[in-house]
């Protein structure tokens, strides 16, 4: 019997406010253990929460790039469970009345388009840190930090219609880069700000029930989730192959051992006893709010991806490059708007521009080239003032310098010789030179073009345009 995987996941995204989302602390990332924290992310008694706008406004944003119903009403809920890094006893998320529901996103690399639901996105709090080493004393205790107490999270749950390991790493890697473009989620995943946990389950190939899940925990990179799903999908056919049974269970990926681990199980599993919160009054977006984030919406990199076909006629795959982010689709219409031919700018961008800033480590909106020098660099070539060649030497010394090509072009004596009458001067010293050479290619033997090529453009000191050198020294030549 074959079988076949279903796959739902439940993203926590960090939104990129300026403080937490029921108090005033900061809500940045890394700083000194504590120093982020105030009575109420610390859940001291009588300190009462108040809802951060932005947090709600970028959860909106969220849910309306994800396609998603947005609540007029939405409400919070204490889920109640006990651990150090909780200092309340309970976490504020929403249970019953989640900001938004039911969205959808479109994957497409592989074979048809597939539609992926989304279930709901609610907001909520993040909890603190526990501290398990790096103490002198940390065999014996772990420390807690608050900072990230109270930090804001939107979860986005998706519909269990996923069906592969890949299909659910290229979906988490599409929802990370439309959070970043949206600018609500900086998509640092070593540093937690956005974390996934895959429910996964297994059922006999056209079947529709939906077999027993596992859900694993603690995917911090999409190749942990895509290895940690392959493993895992493995797992339940094996059990199911042997006449076995899956548990419903919590189960942690393993990846120095390369598997996943049980963690608990059903009977064990929480019982959060959620409960409306009576310290928040329920969150009202009305329609004059979400008309206002709808407008303030930047173009979608999917709609983006299509124009860039449309308008500027560039094929599929550097369209969908070009769009990966939206610091690079705007440097790329940027040196286009700077006059530059659009698959001569896309080429630039995604080869040499992409590998210098690989190699200084750096990414398009830090930039030391901007897309106006660029587009100057690209005149030049379009122009056949310079080689594509010299044209490399440029770009580096532009990279590395805030000079223009043509000034670096003027003052290292760079410009391509392409005038008639210099090339020919060169190319009737050349032949004087090289009777010999002369001689053979005039007697049927061709490779001696090549030599001669070769010194004409030594000559220029490799300048002459060599398009021109082959077409003059022809004519000379069979003349
Ligand atoms: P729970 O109550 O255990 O949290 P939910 O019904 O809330 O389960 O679903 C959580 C996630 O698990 C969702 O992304 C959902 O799509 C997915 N899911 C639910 N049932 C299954 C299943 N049988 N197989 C795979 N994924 C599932
Ligand atoms: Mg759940
Ligand atoms: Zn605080």
């Amino acid at each position: 019997m074959s079988f076949e995987p279903v796959i739902g996941l439940e993203v926590h995204a960090q939104l990129l406010t300026a403080s937490k989302i029921f108090c005033g602390c900061s809500a940045a990332f890394g700083g000194e253990p504590n120093t982020h924290v105030c009575p109420v992310c610390l859940g001291l008694p009588g300190a009462l929460p108040v809802l951060n706008r932005a947090a709600v406004d970028y959860a909106i944003r969220a849910a309306l790039a994800l396609g998603c119903a947005v609540h007029r009403t939405s409400i919070f809920a204490r889920k109640n469970y006990f651990y150090p890094d909780l200092p309340k006893g309970y976490q504020i998320s929403q249970y019953e009345l989640p900001i938004a529901t039911a969205g959808v996103v479109e994957l497409q690399s592989r074979g048809e388009p597939r539609r992926v639901g989304i279930r709901r996105v609610h907001l909520e709090e993040d909890a603190g840190k526990s501290l398990h080493e790096g103490f002198v004393d940390s065999d014996r205790k772990t420390y807690v930090d608050y900072n990230r107490s109270g930090v804001p999270l939107i979860e986005i749950v998706t519909e269990p219609d996923l069906r592969s390991a890949a299909d659910a790493a290229e979906f988490f890697s599409r929802l990370r880069a439309l959070l970043v473009w949206l600018g609500v989620n900086d998509g640092n995943m070593e540093e937690g700000s956005l974390r996934c946990d895959a429910n996964v389950s297994v059922r006999p190939q056209g079947t529709t029930p939906l077999g027993t899940k596992a859900e694993v925990k603690n995917l911090n990179s999409f190749r942990f989730l895509q290895k940690a799903l392959e493993h895992e999908i493995d797992r339940q056919i094996e059990v199911l192959g042997g006449g076995g049974r899956v548990v419903q269970e919590t189960r942690l990926w393993d990846s120095a051992a390369g598997r996943t681990v049980s963690m608990r199980s059903k009977e064990e599993a929480h019982d959060y006893r959620y409960f409306p919160e009576p310290d928040l009054p329920p969150a009202i977006v009305d329609p004059e709010r979400e008309q206002r984030i709808r407008a303030a919406m930047p173009e979608l990199p999917e709609a983006r991806r299509r124009r860039f076909v449309e308008r500027y006629a560039l094929p599929e795959y550097d369209a969908g490059q070009l769009t990966q982010t939206r610091g690079l689709a705007e440097y790329f219409e940027a040196v286009v708007a700077g006059g530059a031919p659009a698959k001569a700018a896309s080429n630039w961008i995604m080869g040499e521009l992409a590998r210098a800033l690989k190699e200084r480590n750096t990414d398009i909106t830090s930039s030391p080239l901007g897309p106006g020098r660029l587009a100057g660099l690209i005149a030049l070539i379009e122009k056949g003032a310079i080689s594509g060649s010299m044209a490399k030497d440029v770009f580096e010394k532009m990279f590395a310098t805030d000079r223009a090509a043509d000034a670096i072009v003027a003052a290292e004596g760079l410009a391509q010789i392409d005038d008639e009458s210099q090339i020919t001067g060169l190319i009737a010293e050349v032949i004087d030179r090289n009777t010999d050479a002369v001689a053979q290619y005039r007697g049927g033997k061709t490779s001696a073009f090549g030599f001669l090529v070769g010194q004409v453009m030594r000559a220029a000191a490799g300048k002459a345009n060599p398009r021109r050198v082959n077409d003059l020294l022809k004519r000379a030549l069979d003349t």
